[in-house]
């Protein structure tokens, strides 16, 4: 494979983009490791363009994540990793972009170059809805009950949250377009809706099967397996449905409704 000056550059960035996301507390080491695999593959893919897009995200995410973060706590502490991305949500994120770029890399065809982006859209669409969504002043609803539930709750949706969902999904519509000659307006906008779409299936997933535990010492509903240093009680849903499942699966769908779609 033939590498490209620009393509170098853009590795050194990458590089220096993962340090950076380390040292700013949004990437864990193993979150940091998997982030430069992932981030290499799809520059095999997809070349200097599919990093770009990969930036977007990353930024934009690791900004809203750390945006107000003091206002954030409590959703935090109910999430099952607080504010620093591992290897594990990091997979679950980037193996399909990831997976999608080779194939568009070795098998000419522009809907895989559709199913990476529309994976990143749903990524990105889920990473703004919960980032910003838990700064709601308004207590979220759950999306079967309609009942208020607290901030950071899985299966919680916000109006806050939902239209920073479709904004998230739009971002990665947007800049694909400016980036790709194969992707048209009516593709990119196509794209945002797969990708907000997703994102609604991740508050499905996250309503319906999502495991939760509970704190036997202060009660908090959390997907945390540890709380105040004792080890979490099973609540509900299906063991095996983590938040990296859900987020995995959401992406997938994201992914095949813009196969649908075209
Ligand atoms: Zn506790």
């Amino acid at each position: 494979m033939y590498i490209t000056s620009s393509e170098i550059v853009g590795v050194l960035a990458l590089i220096l983009g993962v340090y950076g996301g380390y040292r700013f507390q949004a990437l864990s080491v193993s979150g940091g490791i998997v982030a430069l695999l992932i981030s290499f593959l799809i520059v095999l893919g997809t070349g200097i363009k599919g990093l770009f897009l990969i930036g977007a995200f990353f930024v934009t995410s690791s900004f809203w994540s750390r945006f107000k973060r003091e206002r954030k706590r409590s959703a935090d502490e109910r999430n099952e990793k607080g504010g620093k991305r591992d290897g594990y949500q990091v997979l679950a994120n980037g193996l399909l972009p990831a997976i999608a770029s080779i194939g568009f890399a070795f098998i000419k065809n522009d809907l895989f170059l559709f199913i990476f982006i529309a994976a990143l859209a749903t990524a990105n669409s889920d990473t703004w809805a919960s980032e910003i969504g838990s700064l709601s002043r308004k207590k979220p609803v759950h999306l079967l009950s309609l009942k208020q539930v607290e901030a950071g709750t899985s299966g919680a949706m916000s109006l806050l949250g939902t239209i920073a969902a479709f904004f998230g999904a739009l971002l990665i519509g947007i800049v694909s377009y400016f980036l790709w000659n194969e992707v048209s307006l009516t593709i990119a906008l196509l794209i945002a809706l797969a990708g907000f779409l997703g994102n609604l299936v991740d508050t499905f997933l996250g309503a319906t099967v999502q495991v939760t535990y509970y704190c036997p010492s202060c009660y908090l509903v959390t997907e945390k397996r540890k709380h105040c240093g004792m080890k979490t009680q099973y609540k509900q849903g299906l063991r095996l449905f983590n938040n990296e499942v859900v987020n995995f699966l959401a992406i997938m769908l994201g992914s095949l409704v813009i196969l649908a779609f075209i």
